[in-house]
């Protein structure tokens, strides 16, 4: 049997290699390429918080091992700016903080020992009967072509898939920022009135803290926090972030990224199926895309260990399986968006009750563990 990945991303390999493992012939198509350095000495900009099953999914692939990059988190702390509200996660296994970067590295080191065959052809579209092309040109028939390329999803839409605005157009800006205090092991959010602020731990370089920051705001708020030199940025977090980590610097120039929710009206026509950012883009609010997206490739690993090997009936399944957690992830990401930018003095009341509701209930906290992979 014959598959095609579109998208040498995260998910897209992952997928590449689940497909391998149950022993199909796979080829990969990404335009940028499948060359990747080993991250630098500094901790990269593009950080994910990576839930267990995330990780057991990489270790079943080999492509998971111990390393100094790694960050293990025991707890999470999301608070209010505005009340005194709180909820706190501890456990054991929450996640491990990691660069996006040295997840592709490994996948990709992986990758170069197997059957697999990458191309760079720019695929302009495929058919529901498993056809990839590009222009005029035929590449393969493939039996299941797997679509993971990215949040734009522009073959999909070539290819018939409806993308669907889900709102929210907003930017983040993310970054590493040397720190005063340890985070002992803590990720903290804090829901600030110009949106949710993140603070991930990272592994120390030598003496010096570090923790990772994501914070997502309006478009409005951007333009003003844009033109900032990065002393007057990390000053503003340094505030923001009530001093948590104590004062904050930029290791490096931050980095501003467009974002938006977005969905496919469908994820699978014929043998086609779409997965992570291309069916299913969210906010980054929880960590939680790229765990979305391995968890799309889990699903696709079960179906393929029950011996299927029609394509439509493959991406039938997955599509079943996913749907709903894609709709119930993407409906609460917008929910708390907007929730927790609103000031008006009932929305602020409201949200602190939800907050010590859910720290006062496990179960509550441990359904946000398990959205979270
Ligand atoms: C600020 C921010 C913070 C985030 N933090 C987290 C987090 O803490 N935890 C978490 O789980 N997730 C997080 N995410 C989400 C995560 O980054 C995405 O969910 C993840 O990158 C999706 O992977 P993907 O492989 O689907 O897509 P991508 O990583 O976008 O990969 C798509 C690939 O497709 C290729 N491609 C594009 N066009 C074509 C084409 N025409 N033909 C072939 N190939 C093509 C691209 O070159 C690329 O290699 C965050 C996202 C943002 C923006």
């Amino acid at each position: 049997m014959r598959a095609a990945v579109i998208g040498g991303g995260a998910i897209g390999l992952a997928s590449a290699l689940v497909l391998e493992q149950a022993g199909w012939e796979v080829a990969v198509y990404d335009p940028q390429g499948f060359d990747l350095a080993e991250p630098s000495d500094e901790i990269g900009a593009r950080v994910w918080a990576l839930g267990p099953k995330a990780q057991s999914l990489l270790e079943r692939l080999s492509a998971w091992r111990a390393d100094t990059r790694l960050c293990p988190y025991q707890t999470m702390r999301v608070i209010d700016f505005t009340s005194d509200a709180e909820v706190c996660f501890t456990d054991r296994d929450l996640g491990v903080l990691v660069e996006a970067d040295w997840v592709r590295k490994r996948l990709l080191d992986r990758l170069a020992v197997s059957k697999i065959v990458t191309h760079s052809e720019p695929v302009t579209q495929v058919t529901p009967e498993g056809e990839v092309w590009a222009g005029d040109t035929r590449l393969l028939q493939a039996d299941l072509v797997v679509l993971a390329e990215g949040r734009a999803a522009r073959i999909a839409v070539a290819s018939g898939f409806e993308r669907i605005d889900g709102g929210h157009h907003q930017k983040a800006v993310v970054g590493t920022l040397a720190a005063t205090l340890p985070h002992e092991g803590e990720a903290f959010q804090v829901f600030t009135p110009e949106g949710p602020l993140a603070l991930l731990p990272l592994p120390s370089q030598g003496e010096g803290n570090r923790v990772s920051l994501v914070w997502s705001v309006t478009s409005e708020v951007a333009s003003a926090l844009e033109p900032l030199s990065a002393e007057a940025l990390a000053r503003r977090i340094t505030l923001r972030s009530e001093w948590v980590r104590g004062d904050l610097s930029f290791v490096a120039d931050p980095d501003w990224i467009p974002l938006s929710q977005h969905r496919l009206a469908q994820d699978a026509r014929g043998c086609v199926v779409a997965m992570g950012d291309t069916a299913h883009g969210i906010l980054p609010l929880a960590g939680l895309g790229a765990n979305l997206g391995f968890a799309d490739v889990r699903a696709l690993e079960s179906v393929l260990a029950t011996g299927v090997q029609d394509g439509d009936r493959i991406a039938r399944t997955i599509e079943r399986e996913r749907r709903l957690d894609h709709r119930a992830v993407s409906v609460a990401m917008g929910l708390f968006s907007d929730g927790f930018r609103d000031n008006r003095p009932w929305a602020r009341l409201t949200r602190s009750a939800l907050l010590r509701t859910a720290n006062a209930h496990p179960s509550l906290r441990r359904m946000f563990q398990e959205l979270a992979g």
